[in-house]
């Protein structure tokens, strides 16, 4: 039998938005000294806006660049898709259609318009295809950039802007003086990952994490002697949220996350996460 403190407690907690897949992830909570929060959508609200696009190949104008992004795009459910979506209607632009869509997992995706590969792909695939970035492509600390290739030559880039959700910063203060670590794995770049965390105050980041990283935080972590809290919401985070001893998914993301996780947050906002472990620890203090 449920103790009935427990079957409150899990009761309350749903109505707050939180939903406990299992009793033991609750009794876990209480354990947990380290949360590893993904960025996008978590710690920011992961609703992404154009703010510049760099025509580096001239012979393309900054519409073509985001033509051949959106095209892309439009076969993707990732928050960067979204703002360059939003921007090809902000101008009214009709999509070409594509074949061969693919995702490079963590990286961008790929596809074929008009009989040529067209890839949207993250500084890192540049680097390890040793792709150099010319000067006139736009890096700027808090912003995404994405690069746009034809046929695997540089055309174009594309920053987005993301906003980090005014709860965040509450949410990791608060976890800090309860003394739980905390800290972001993001496959976003290092600037990015950078500026975010120092604003935040995490006490340590994780940049450009391919999914299977992830899960190697985790292990890390753990082999550390932590109890790890793992949040996510892409399909690609599903590994990392069964291997964390709490896998936590936020309600805004993909079903396989969600089908993987313990708790899911439903309002996705992280303040609940910091709520949910001192809930655990209270009521399991009323027991003891
Ligand atoms: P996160 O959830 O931390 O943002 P992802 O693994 O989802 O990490 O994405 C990592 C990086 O891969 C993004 O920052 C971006 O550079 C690139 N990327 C992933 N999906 C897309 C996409 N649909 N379009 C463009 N870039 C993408
Ligand atoms: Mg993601």
């Amino acid at each position: 039998a449920i103790p009935l403190v427990v079957a409150i407690s899990t009761a309350l907690s749903a109505q707050n938005g939180i939903l406990i897949r299992n009793r033991t992830a609750f009794e876990n909570a209480r354990n947990i000294s380290a949360v590893v929060f993904d960025k996008t959508g978590t710690l920011t609200l992961g609703d992404f806006s154009v703010t510049r696009i760099v025509n580096i190949d001239q012979k393309y104008s900054e519409k073509e660049i985001i033509l051949l992004a959106g095209a892309l795009e439009q076969n993707s459910e990732h928050p960067i898709a979204q703002g360059i979506l939003k921007k090809a209607e902000e101008w009214k632009l009709s999509l070409p259609t594509t074949s061969n869509f693919g995702a490079i997992t963590g990286k961008g995706v790929t596809a074929t318009v008009d009989g040529k590969n067209i890839k949207v792909v993250s500084p890192g695939y540049l680097k390890e295809q040793n792709i150099s970035i010319p000067n006139n492509a736009y890096q700027n600390e808090v912003e995404t950039v994405v690069f746009i290739l034809l046929e695997n030559a540089l055309i174009g880039s594309i920053a987005l802007a993301d906003k980090i959700r005014p709860e965040s910063k509450q949410a990791i203060d608060t976890l800090k003086k309860n003394g739980i670590k905390v800290m972001m794995a993001t496959g976003d770049n290092e600037r990015t990952a950078k500026a975010v965390s120092e604003e935040l105050g995490l006490d340590k980041y994780f940049a450009q994490v391919l999914p299977h990283e992830k899960v190697e935080v985790v292990k890390q972590l753990q082999k550390q002697g932590e109890f790890v809290a793992m949040t996510g919401d892409g399909v690609n985070d599903a590994p990392a949220l069964a291997e964390a001893g709490v896998g936590i998914a936020i309600g805004s993301g993909t079903d396989v996350a969600v089908e993987t996780a313990d708790i899911i947050l439903v309002n996705s906002n992280p303040q609940d996460i910091a709520q949910l472990i001192l809930f655990g620890k209270a009521t399991y203090r009323k027991m003891t």
